[in-house]
């Protein structure tokens, strides 16, 4: 019994009569977390996790939206759903739907290694799971959380040193905060642009411990000179750096790696679930609709991580890329 399936408007359940994460306006959507890639305006009604509330209703109709404790189930046409914490985002949720005794749970991004910032990945028993596939790129290289926060400090240390401003561009939803969590704000102020304090607010408000935080303005500029500035990568040659003359500055993002490798190396355009397939699993490893073996090691590692956990019988990869015209669609079993 399928639970789950791929409709022009998105992932689909028909026995409840619901979309998860649609990217075309539909009646009734459950939705992962609040990132623009899988909360899109134009829906009628909108579910989610109570943690990212504030977040979804500043970017969606606010009146659109009912949130709901995780775990808690919740019975929509006859099928229980219920959320479950991805570890991605504040508010993100794994999408658990029960059915007739059949349950299939559909992750949006979803992390493994636990932050400060958010819930951690709850793994969720079920008989299918359909897993994101966007960071499991290659062009994606990780490295430790710890390692990135020595780096991030002993850079911001020795700029401060040097009488000059640390600006640090990342996406001002949930990266951003997981940077505050984990630099060393001993070092020097923490300054941020309002996008990201905004969004700091909303996870204040859900009682997400984050160091202090000044906006512009709200320090004397001669303190720039020691600040780690975080700010979102849409802040970017605009005239709001200018105050901080003579800044270093890097990327904490793994869209702006994307980006960057698309224009330096012509890496795959991403489109995000434009192209998403789902497959039937085979018995086997990772394989691309042709069979070939998968060649993105580090999704196999992660995926098997994830299956150990959740023990699906069946595991769907999507694919939200599409690579100079041809689509691909992975697929897997345990
Ligand atoms: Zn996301």
């Amino acid at each position: 019994m399928e639970l789950v399936t791929v409709r022009p408007e998105g992932l689909y359940c028909p026995q409840g009569d619901f979309y998860i994460d649609p990217w075309r306006p539909v009646e009734r959507a459950v939705l992962t977390h609040a990132h623009g890639d899988h909360a899109r305006p134009g829906s009628a009604k909108y579910l989610a996790a109570a943690p990212g509330a504030a977040v979804l209703r500043k970017r969606l109709d606010a009146a659109s939206v009912d949130v709901f404790d995780y775990a808690v189930p919740i019975d929509i046409n006859g099928v229980r759903v219920s959320l479950h914490p991805a570890g991605h985002v504040l508010g993100s949720a794994q999408v658990r739907i029960e059915y007739r005794g059949e349950v299939w749970v559909v992750s949006g991004d979803y992390k493994l290694e636990a932050d400060a910032t958010c819930m951690p990945f709850e793994p969720v028993r079920c008989h299918t799971f359909i897993t994101e596939s966007t960071f499991g790129l290659p062009i994606y290289r990780w490295v430790p959380q710890r390692q990135l926060f020595d780096d991030i400090n002993a850079w911001w240390k020795a700029n401060a040193q040097e009488g000059r401003a640390s600006v640090l561009f990342g996406y001002a939803f949930g990266k951003a905060q997981r940077l505050l969590a984990g630099v060393d704000a001993g070092i020097g102020p923490l300054v941020c642009h309002g996008a990201v304090e905004t969004v700091n607010e909303a996870y204040r408000s859900a009682h997400v411990k984050l160091p202090a935080t000044v906006r512009v303005g709200e320090i004397p500029a001669s303190e720039y000179k020691c600040a780690l500035v975080i700010a979102p990568p849409s802040a970017q040659s605009t005239p709001w750096l200018r105050r901080f003359s003579g800044y270093s500055d890097g990327f904490a993002s793994g869209w702006m790696q994307l980006r960057r490798a698309a224009q330096t190396r012509r890496r795959p355009r991403f489109r995000p679930f434009g192209s998403c397939r789902l497959a039937r699993p085979a018995a086997g490893g990772f394989c691309d609709r042709s069979g070939a073996r998968h060649r993105h090691a580090w999704l196999q590692q992660r995926a098997r991580k994830m299956v150990a956990a959740t023990r699906p019988a069946s595991l769907y990869v999507r694919y939200g890329i599409r690579r100079r015209g041809s689509r691909h669609a992975g697929r897997s079993a345990k």
